[in-house]
């Protein structure tokens, strides 16, 4: 249960900073442990390969330094999936956290 819960957590953040900019699972990696996640790679690449084929992303193949990276972009599904959950989101804190105004 608390598991499915960080991973839906995970899965917003990562449509959040995949609907600003191009993502790696690098990059998401180590903005997670910015915010307290302790993630592997082998939690990362399948969760954001999952979420390409639930269509929340459209990954693509660069080359960085010489290397084949996979950056993840959001679609259109995942934006709308995106707005969606930020209505969620917002009423779960205020019922939750309490509105202290
Ligand atoms: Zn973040």
């Amino acid at each position: 249960m608390m598991r499915r819960i960080i991973l839906g957590f995970m899965g917003l953040h990562i449509l959040h900073h995949a609907s600003k900019e191009a993502i790696t699972g690098t990059f998401m990696m180590k903005e997670l442990e910015n915010h307290g996640y302790k993630v592997s790679p082998g939690t990362i690449y399948p969760l954001l390969q999952n979420m390409e084929k639930l269509g929340l992303l459209k990954s693509t193949w660069k080359i960085k330094d010489g290397r084949r990276i996979r950056t993840y972009q959001i679609t259109q599904e995942g934006i709308k999936v995106l707005e969606e959950s930020k209505k969620k989101v917002k009423e779960l804190c205020m019922e939750i956290l309490g509105d202290t105004k």
